[in-house]
């Protein structure tokens, strides 16, 4: 059954892609079949098999044989009779008379801790029970509300009251599961979950933390979030019990993938099996850096193209990935980010970061970049837009904007209220970083004011607004959340904020200490109304398809913007936009320290959401023509 999850998957790569790549280790209790691919210049390649994943002496080496294969590339195989279950190996490449040291290959589906050595086994005797019955839950993009979490930020903290501290069991917990149902998310993005290398699997007793962000293994789970990372098939099992329980509460899993660089490039596995085959160069020979972390990988590249095609399969035939989050999309190419979409189901989400961080070794308009999201359907990217129009500029934790009533922010507010797609209320030339309506469709534009990067919202308030008292603090925060959740663009919300979560003033916290990025529990009882406001938010919107049309049709035919002022965006969702119950609603939003008359049209209207309320069923009513938004805070108000 596994070999034909592989063989489909071999299958849809040569449709998609021309060519055909297959698994590096075939395993059967009578042989084990070892494959890998490298280039011309390959002078011999030994496979090395190990009783152990870390230490000890290789037990066996032998040569393998050698085949040309198209582009000038060799072909190694090897075929090693009997039952190596358990069994770990490497391949070591020489090429130039020297060895470019062991290397579990590029797709390694098992290894053992730190991830330097691959492991046999066969993926069947990793499914947990009932796995066969798993399914991915049905939400519409247009419907996803994002949340996004780092597995020990999550259940660190003994607050948490959950049992497994810092691992992939926590989410299988019915505390947790609950809190992400009571706080309405349908989609939960974990930060990288691959196997990375910042943490030590050998030493898991003393606490260590890393977002994750530097990739060794691509297509195996991450052992630091496993309870046993030695025993390879424990870290496999416990992910899919994770990806199980969530989908059970119909909780979407979407992985934060990290193909655009690697830890490092000598020691990467691209580089010990086709050197410099994987990775950019400028013009001088150097490497690019459009990463930020020391390389770029090249995905135009047919090989790199089809890895990064079959790794992104992968994780959803063998562990029902709903979805991915593409770390720095704007480094890969827009073919690639197009062969993968066409490459997968439909129903997976993805989207992710349209920018670098750093110059690339390929013109931008070859680039995922969020200004060519238009050349991209069924992808989305990141609103820097909105983001920074309500919390602030990038370049300075310091600096304010909408929330800290700086003027002028506005325009990039409804640009990101109305998902990116062309409005003929939004005018482009005033809004912030984009010249032109990237997103096609509203499902394209991922709305939010905090991620993993950067200040979370409480701390980012504390530091641009000087002298903010706790109540304003509070009221900024529901505001700015509205904005996001009442957006036409996909909804997505960092870990904790329901929490009023904040990391001391950590800007950058990736190795931060679990003090700065735990998520402190108690903070659940200590402002409840966060959470209610929260979760009454994310339940409004899901209630009601006028905040989510899907289309960008539906938005310029539903969406009208009310007349703006300094500190205030307001806008109606008009005649049961996307068959809404309710014929019209006003949403608006002030951030001003007093109360802001608008003009809205004549009669009575209900109240769903004032100051730190919400309630669907009405707060009372309101007449119209003019109605007055309290300060710091949202107001939302309909007809039936
Ligand atoms: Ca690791």
């Amino acid at each position: 059954m596994k070999t034909s999850r592989l063989l489909g998957l071999a299958v849809a790569a040569m449709i998609s892609l021309g060519a055909m790549a297959s698994p590096e280790m075939t395993y059967t209790p009578q042989a084990t079949t070892f494959k890998v691919v490298t280039l011309g210049a390959a002078q011999g390649v030994t496979l090395r098999l190990y009783d152990q994943g870390t230490g000890g002496k290789a037990r066996k080496s032998l040569k393998m044989t050698a085949k040309p294969i198209a582009d000038g590339n060799l072909e190694w195989t090897a075929t090693v009779t009997g039952n190596l279950k358990g069994k770990f190996y490497t391949f070591d490449v020489r090429q130039g008379s020297k060895s470019l040291g062991e290397t579990p290959g590029i797709w390694a589906t098992a290894v053992g801790a730190n991830g330097q050595r691959a492991a046999v086994l066969d993926l069947a005797d990793t499914d947990p029970e009932g796995w066969r019955n798993d399914r991915r839950p049905a939400v519409a993009a247009k419907d996803l509300v994002l949340y996004e979490l780092h597995h020990r930020d999550f259940s660190i903290d003994p607050s948490s009251g959950l049992q497994h501290k810092g691992k992939y069991l926590a989410l299988t917990e019915p505390r947790a599961i609950e809190h992400l149902k009571a706080l309405g998310v349908n989609a939960v993005h974990i930060l990288p979950s691959f196997d990375y290398a910042s943490v030590d699997e050998t030493r898991l007793a003393q606490p260590q933390y890393n977002w994750g962000y530097d990739p060794v293994n691509y297509n195996v789970p991450e052992g630091g979030y496993s309870t046993d990372p030695y025993t390879p098939a424990t870290r496999i099992r416990e992910f899919k019990q994770m990806v199980q329980a969530l989908h059970a509460a119909g909780i979407k899993v979407i992985l934060d993938v990290v193909y655009n660089h690697t830890f490092n490039i000598d020691g990467s596995n691209f580089q010990r099996t086709m050197p410099d085959y994987f990775f950019r160069r400028n013009a001088d020979g150097s490497y690019s850096n459009g990463s930020g972390c020391g390389n770029e990988t090249a995905s135009e590249r047919p090989l790199m193209r089809q890895f990064m095609v079959e790794s992104a399969r992968y994780w959803v035939d063998e562990y029902h990935i709903d979805g991915f989050r593409f770390d720095l999309m704007g480094v890969h190419d827009i073919a690639t980010m197009n062969a993968i979409r066409s490459a997968l189901p439909h129903d997976i989400f993805i989207y992710g970061e349209g920018w670098a961080a750093g110059g690339c070794a390929l013109p931008n308009d070859q680039l995922g970049m969020k200004a060519n999201i238009d050349r991209m359907p069924g992808i989305a990217a990141f609103s820097d837009d909105i983001r920074d129009a309500l919390r602030g500029p990038w370049d300075g934790d310091d600096k304010a904007a909408f929330l800290g009533r700086v003027k002028g922010n506005e325009e990039s507010i409804k640009f990101g209220i109305a998902g990116g797609v062309s409005h003929p209320q939004v005018d482009i030339a005033k809004v912030n970083y984009s010249n032109h309506f990237w997103a096609t469709q509203p499902t394209q534009l991922i709305s939010y004011v905090s991620c993993h990067d950067d200040m979370c919202l409480v701390d980012r308030l504390k530091a641009s607004i000087p002298g903010i008292t706790l109540d304003e603090l509070i009221r900024l925060d529901l505001l700015a959340q509205t904005a996001v959740m009442t957006s036409q663009g996909v909804p997505f919300m960092l870990s904790g904020e329901e929490m009023l979560r904040t990391k001391l003033g950590v800007h950058n916290s990736y190795n931060s200490p679990d003090s700065i990025n735990h998520l402190d529990w108690t903070n659940l009882e200590r402002y409840p109304q966060v959470m209610e406001y929260y979760s009454r938010l994310i339940a409004l919107r899901k209630h009601h398809p006028a905040f989510h049309l899907g289309d960008a049709d539906l938005v310029r035919r539903h969406l009208e913007f009310l007349p703006t002022s300094d500190g205030l965006v307001a806008f109606r969702l008009k005649d049961h936009a996307g068959g809404d119950s309710w014929a019209d609603i006003v949403v608006a939003l002030n951030a001003n320290r007093e109360p802001r008359a608008i003009a809205v049209p004549e009669g009575q209207w209900k109240v769903a959401c004032r100051r730190l309320a919400i309630d669907e069923r009405g707060l009372g009513t309101l007449d119209g023509p003019t109605v007055t938004v309290p300060a710091q805070s949202a107001l939302i108000i309909y007809k039936n």
